[in-house]
């Protein structure tokens, strides 16, 4: 089927006569808007030599445009229930494959394993709103073959992932996203552009993979654990919220805040990642 599914008569006339209904508690939300689609595929920098995974492919119109402009595709949906509409839709296509299944209960690297072969894998989506973060947090931390994400997420959150120190969108989310890569939006994109049409606007991020995490730290979960501890009572300075939050007495912490030259008055979320680096790895000295 090569018609454009994102045409609202072409996707009515498939949802009706598969007497489809929404699910709003798995953010069933599809797009409408080939603009918008064609911003995202362009965001990929998609060719026939990239391998594609997809989450969530709702009646296929993301899928259709993969499928036309990337060499192989998988796609996980965990509604089953789409099972018919999709055999329909990407009929016309031989280089798609769908796993029907929970994206965040799936066993990700043995999935890397048996479609992809060890190549370096785009992950491409519009995503579940209520489960965005855990969805790409999980491709970063479990290691995977992944060079490049590029997903349509609430706008707020992609806000989060590439902001900057001393704003009120910077957080665990902004350090964990540039750790791994480089945050771009690549499009703001307004409710109009999905039915049934959310009560949020949307961007579409693209995340691409650095060759090495942005800091060196010696050790990555002890990292991980100081910039969740100091933004956890993000209005306290560090000392504060560190030693209530981790444990550790302040006496050590000044002596670590000291050794990483970081003025003991500020707040962890003025920190820059290099310094959440360095101040990471005195914590780790101190405690030694
Ligand atoms: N890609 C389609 C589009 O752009 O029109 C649909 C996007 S819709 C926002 C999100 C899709 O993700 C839905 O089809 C939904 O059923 C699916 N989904 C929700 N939770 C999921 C999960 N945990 N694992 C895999 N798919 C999921």
């Amino acid at each position: 089927m090569k018609e454009r599914l994102y045409k609202p008569s072409v996707m009515r006339e498939v949802l009706g006569r598969h007497g489809f209904h929404f699910s709003k508690s798995l953010g069933q939300n599809f797009l409408i808007d080939g603009s918008v689609l064609d911003q995202i595929a362009e965001g990929a920098e998609l060719s026939k030599d990239d391998v594609v995974l997809e989450v969530g492919p709702g009646i296929g119109v993301l899928t259709q445009v993969l499928c036309e402009r990337a060499g192989q595709v998988v796609t996980v949906e965990i509604d089953r229930g789409l099972l018919p509409v999709l055999e329909e839709t990407l009929s016309d296509y031989d280089n798609v494959e769908v796993v029907f299944g929970d994206i965040l209960k799936l066993n990700l690297p043995q999935l890397f394993e048996e479609k992809f072969r060890g190549k370096e894998v785009k992950v491409v989506a519009n995503l579940p709103y209520y489960i965005t973060t855990p969805i790409i947090m999980n491709f970063f931390e479990q290691k995977l073959p992944v060079e490049r994400i590029v997903v349509m997420v609430q706008k707020e959150v992609g806000d989060r992932m590439q902001a900057v120190p001393s704003t009120k969108a910077y957080g665990t989310l902004s350090i964990a996203v540039q750790y791994y890569a480089e945050a771009r939006i690549v499009t703001t994109v307004p409710s109009g552009a999905f039915f049934p049409s959310p009560n949020v606007d949307s961007a579409v991020i693209a995340l691409v993979r650095r060759d090495r995490p942005a800091v060196d730290v010696k050790d990555e979960e002890l990292f991980f654990r100081v910039v969740k501890a100091a933004f956890a009572q993000r209005r306290k300075v560090l000392p504060n919220t560190l030693s209530s939050t981790m444990g550790i007495e302040k006496g050590l912490l000044r002596e670590a805040l000291a050794m990483a030259e970081i003025d003991p008055m500020r707040r962890g979320e003025s920190l820059s990642l290099t310094e959440f680096g360095r101040l990471a790895d005195a914590i780790g000295e101190v405690l030694a």
